[in-house]
């Protein structure tokens, strides 16, 4: 809509463009032949004097008049002396034409002033006062004449002269002036109208280009998303299935092979989906490895085939292109296409979470998802606001034990969601949702908060209080700012950051190139920042080189492995590396004596699990340090 309007916008102004322009033109027309009457004007006085003298010495030597003509007169009569293309006429103070030039107009006229004059009267008046002057009388036409007297010596004689030159002659000294303008005016829309030209084709170019643009995906070719949503409009009220694609572990291809062979595995992914689809179905690359899909089919099963075929195809890519295997996922939505897009590719993408992370399915279709669960997340993604503006979020404090000793040394907070029915949500439930939809920030901060508060609390009624952990998403760690945000935070709650520890788990430290320097900044801060989960992921010894950590937390598949010969070794060298590189370690979901027996010879330095202590609602946890204390 907004460019139809540009472009009529641009074509009123070019046409308001040569309106002006011929509107110069005309006026300048009006100026010349405005100009031109005048001059013609001094030059009809002129040749009228000139003839005055002659018509009067002829009169005056008794020539009856019409009956000796001088070579001059017959001229005159013959209108000659105006070069053919004016004519006189002589007549009397009443108006009555005494003589005039062959081919005048006026011949057959009585009175001069019965021409259709257009001030008759003034005329009248300027001959009885003997006056001469110009003046203009419609006859065939406008036409200019000059009158002035003839004086005789008896003054006796009361004739005029009357000069005329007809419009003929204006027009005609005119021509070449306007033929001029006429030519100049047709350079000028000539110009223009290659101006506008060119300026139309570059534009429609442009904007060729600029569409190709906003609606390509430049590293694939693929169209993008809002070239599907476009074109998905067309299909309103048509059957088909909308299909959300992306490939499981693409990471590892990227991480492995690098950058440039993972869009290497993008751009031959597109050629298989688009390979896959029909003329009148749809397909686009919305990011990353994730594609969107428009099979336009009736039947279900031979969605299947259909899947089943691409995923045979996308098998290929790998073999081809020596790559780990990516396994493509899909999530089928069945549509008619009556609802946005974006809502239904929502469906198809919560179809494909199904799968995700499956080995043994490929697809899954929308009715299979549990109802319950998604009427659960959008509860969960509804409440979050809501829940923080009351407070419904609580923390809990699991407690961190030594090892040698058994005396508490610390906590980690852990977040759980009081529903206002009463029941409580574990952070699984909604931490997962909050990293997608972007609202983890304003919860680690709420709980970092939290923290703060209760800890401040503690201290100014007196209590002892000890270092407490808090849990930073990975996904926070990327929002811009975020160690001045957590320092304002715990200042402005006047909490010593020795109080405060911060959890971030080995997966962060893969994601973000950042990491390393944001761990220095809040180290400047004063927090401790404590390496999570370690040993549940792709744990990467790089990691632990680059990035100072100031302690390892084993995570609980690791602590599993006691118990297993091999298991307890890889443990035992974990632990060593760590200590080596002087990280002080805590080992995680420690639920039995064995275990524990296994970690204190492990010379490990604290413990925090469900055989010490399951994690903690506040006061409880205060009293267990007044206990301890
Ligand atoms: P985590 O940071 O590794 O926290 C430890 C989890 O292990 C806690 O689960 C804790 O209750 C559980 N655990 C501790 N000891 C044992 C044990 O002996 N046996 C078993 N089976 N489990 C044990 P929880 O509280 O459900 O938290 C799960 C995860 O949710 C946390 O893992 C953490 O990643 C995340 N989380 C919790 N609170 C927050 C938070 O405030 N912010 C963020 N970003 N994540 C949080
Ligand atoms: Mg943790
Ligand atoms: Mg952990």
């Amino acid at each position: 809509m907004k460019k139809q309007r540009k472009e009529r916008i641009t074509v009123a102004v070019i046409l308001l463009c040569l309106l002006t322009m011929v509107g110069a033109v005309y006026l300048c027309s009006c100026e010349v032949r405005k100009n031109l009457r005048i001059e013609m004007q001094d030059t009809l006085r002129e040749m009228a004097e000139q003839n005055k003298s002659a018509v009067q010495r002829s009169i005056e030597l008794g020539e009856p008049f019409g009956v000796y003509l001088p070579e001059w007169f017959e001229e005159f009569l013959n209108g000659e002396a105006f070069d053919g293309k004016g004519y006189s006429c002589i007549v009397r103070v009443d108006g009555e034409v005494i003589a005039h030039s062959a081919g005048s107009p006026i011949y057959g006229q009585k009175n001069f002033f019965e021409c259709a004059l257009r001030n008759p009267e003034e005329l009248r008046d300027a001959f009885q006062a003997g006056l001469s002057g110009t003046g203009v009388f419609v006859l065939n036409g406008e036409q200019d004449f000059y009158y002035t007297p003839l004086e005789f010596e008896d003054g006796q004689q009361t004739w005029y002269m009357i000069t005329v030159v007809p419009e003929e002659v204006l027009a005609e000294r005119m021509q070449p002036i306007m033929s001029n303008v006429e030519q100049m005016l047709i350079i000028i829309v000539i110009i223009v109208a290659c101006g506008v030209s060119i300026f139309l084709l570059t534009y429609q170019i442009k904007r060729k280009e600029l569409l190709k643009l906003a609606y390509t995906d430049l590293l694939t070719g693929a169209d993008n998303f809002a070239c599907f949503q476009k074109k998905i409009k067309r299909k309103k009220g048509i059957h088909g299935y909308i299909i959300a694609m992306d490939l499981s572990d693409f990471k590892i291809i990227n991480n492995t092979c690098g950058v440039a062979t993972g869009d290497k595995v993008l751009a031959r992914l597109w050629k298989v989906l688009h390979d896959g689809i029909r003329e009148e179905e749809l397909a686009a690359r919305i990011y990353a490895d994730r594609f969107i899909l428009f099979f336009q089919e009736d039947d279900k099963e031979r969605v299947k085939e259909r899947l089943d075929e691409l995923v045979v195809n996308i098998g290929k890519i790998s073999e081809d292109l020596n790559t780990p295997r990516g396994f493509p996922v899909f999530g089928v939505y069945e549509t008619t296409n009556q609802e946005t897009a974006d809502t239904d590719y929502g469906n198809a993408v919560q179809a494909k979470h199904i799968v995700k992370g499956r080995r043994d399915r490929n697809y899954a279709f929308y009715e299979e998802l549990d109802y319950k669960q998604v009427l659960e997340k959008r509860a969960i993604e509804d409440g979050f606001e809501q829940a923080i503006a009351e407070k419904q979020f609580e923390i809990w404090y699991q407690p961190k034990f030594n090892v040698e000793s058994g005396a508490v040394v610390g906590a980690e907070a852990l977040v759980r969601w009081r529903m206002p029915d009463g029941t409580l949500f574990p952070p699984f439930k909604f931490i997962p949702i909050f990293e997608k939809n972007g609202m983890i920030p304003k919860l680690d901060e709420y709980v970092f908060r939290s923290v703060c508060i209760q800890q401040k609390q503690w201290e100014r009624d007196g209590k002892s209080i000890l270092p407490v952990s808090v849990n930073i998403s990975r996904v926070s760690l990327y929002y811009y700012n975020i160690v001045e945000k957590y320092k304002a935070i715990s200042n402005e709650n006047g909490l010593d950051t020795k109080y405060l520890h911060l959890e971030i788990t080995e997966s962060a430290t893969i994601d973000n190139a950042e990491i390393s320097s944001l761990i220095e900044q809040f180290h400047q801060a004063g927090y401790q920042i404590l390496l999570d989960d370690f040993g549940s992921g792709y744990s990467s010894l790089s990691t632990l080189n680059m990035m100072h950590f100031d302690a390892m937390k084993l995570d609980k598949s690791l602590i599993d492995y006691i118990g297993d010969e091999n298991g307890e070794k890889l443990l035992h060298y974990i632990a060593r590396l760590g200590q080596n590189l002087g990280l002080r370690i805590t080992a995680e979901g420690v639920e039995t004596k064995e275990q524990v027996e296994f970690l204190r010879n492990l010379k490990c330095d604290d413990i925090q699990g469900y055989y010490f202590s399951k994690p903690l609602q506040a006061q409880e946890f205060e009293k267990l340090l007044a206990n301890a204390i």
